[in-house]
């Protein structure tokens, strides 16, 4: 730091020219985020002050919470459902894996996954000491439930299923894990960052949420398809016992504990979730989730008149495509400013995000025609 600050305008035009080197979302295909709404914008401005980590000084802020966890409660098959808004779903798995351990009582766990895991399971694994076993995946990128049954034994506290996978958007087969998970007395976390605010919103989808009975948790992040600001995530459990394990006494604060990961916490973000939610309404949230659904059709259509075809069929906004020399299309579309990225297993991977329009598309749509020399 320097001895002297400097003037307030420089301050701005300083961070003005930093943030010129962003790369905003214009051509962004590789990202989960987006602009957030302009509702949440103005929302999160409001609340910029307001601490969440210490509620009984901001009752408002906190009332906001509640409105919005019973929200996603009921969008998510259970109204009596009880969480907290996170920073992310990061902090929403970590949260649901602790408590599962936490409740189990057995020493030197393990839990079970699909090999499609987010890497946030990774760094469960490393902090929690729990072992993390992958379960591999069928031909369409969904969990094979044998694979996952196989892998249970005596130590295994609870299984992990996704419904929108961060590569191919896929859903697991949640009831097949939720039968397996209640036949061997296991917890079930549904990790539905992504895909919380789009299934819910298909015109049809198998049941993925906490209306399936043997699901315990779920995570969904308001800062993706929400379109809130970030950091907002969201952790809900079916059992308010499971929240309660998370519980830390707050000595000098006004709560008397927190179940939350962090301390202070962001009651901006929790704000601009309540806006968004408030504005749209289920509706409006259809409308933005069936946009994104025609534009990713068209994309896959597009692609696949000039033989650039998915390896599997999208079933939500997140379209993989299969195609000859991935590094060497990916360092040409880069030169025209698109941002793509690529799955574990080599596929180019596009996520159709509310920022993106068909127009734009078309434009991407010829660039990779012309990247792939077709
Ligand atoms: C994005 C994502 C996460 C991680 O969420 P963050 O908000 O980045 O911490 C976890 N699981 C899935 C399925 C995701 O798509």
């Amino acid at each position: 730091m320097m001895e002297d600050g400097i003037c307030f305008e420089d301050v701005l035009a300083e961070l003005e020219e930093l943030k010129r080197r962003d790369l905003g979302y214009t051509r962004i295909l590789s990202s989960m985020c987006t602009h957030p709404h302009p509702i949440a914008k103005i929302a999160h401005n409001l609340f910029l002050e307001a601490n969440l980590g210490d509620p009984g000084l901001f009752p408002g802020t906190k009332a906001i919470e509640e409105e919005v966890i019973s929200m996603i409660a009921a969008l998510l098959g259970d109204r009596d459902a009880t969480g907290y808004i996170t920073t992310g779903g990061t902090e929403s798995n970590i949260q649901a894996i602790r408590a599962f351990r936490n409740a189990s009582g057995k020493d030197g766990e393990n839990i079970v996954v699909p090999a499609s895991a987010h890497f946030s399971f990774d760094k469960i694994g490393d902090l929690l000491r729990v072992e993390v076993r992958k379960a591999p995946l069928d031909g369409e990128f969904r969990v094979d439930p044998a694979a996952v049954e196989d892998l249970i034994d005596d130590r295994t506290i609870g299984l992990v299923g996704i419904a929108g996978t961060t590569e191919y958007g896929q859903i697991d087969p949640i009831e097949d894990l939720a039968k397996i998970a209640l036949e061997n007395d296991l917890f079930l976390h549904v990790d539905a960052a992504f895909g919380g605010f789009v299934i819910p919103f298909l015109d049809s989808h198998p049941p993925f949420d906490l209306s399936v009975d043997g699901v315990s948790s779920i995570t969904i992040d308001p800062h993706k398809m929400g379109m809130s600001t970030i950091p907002a995530g969201g952790i809900l459990f079916k059992d308010k016992r499971l929240l309660e394990l998370l519980s830390t006494p707050t000595p000098y604060l006004t709560s008397k504990a927190q179940f939350s990961l962090t301390g202070t916490r962001s009651g901006a973000a929790a704000a601009a979730t309540y806006a968004v939610l408030r504005y749209l309404g289920f509706k409006g949230f259809k409308r933005v989730v069936d946009r994104c659904i025609r534009m990713t059709k068209m994309l896959k259509d597009g692609a696949s008149s000039f033989g650039v075809v998915p390896p599997v069929e999208p079933v939500m906004n997140v379209l993989t495509l299969e195609v000859k020399d991935l590094r060497q299309v990916i360092r040409e579309l880069e030169r025209s400013g698109w941002r793509v990225s690529v799955t574990r297993e080599g596929f180019m991977r596009l996520v159709i995000m509310p920022h993106l329009t068909e127009p734009i598309l078309q434009e991407f749509l010829d660039d990779l025609k012309d990247a792939t020399g077709n």
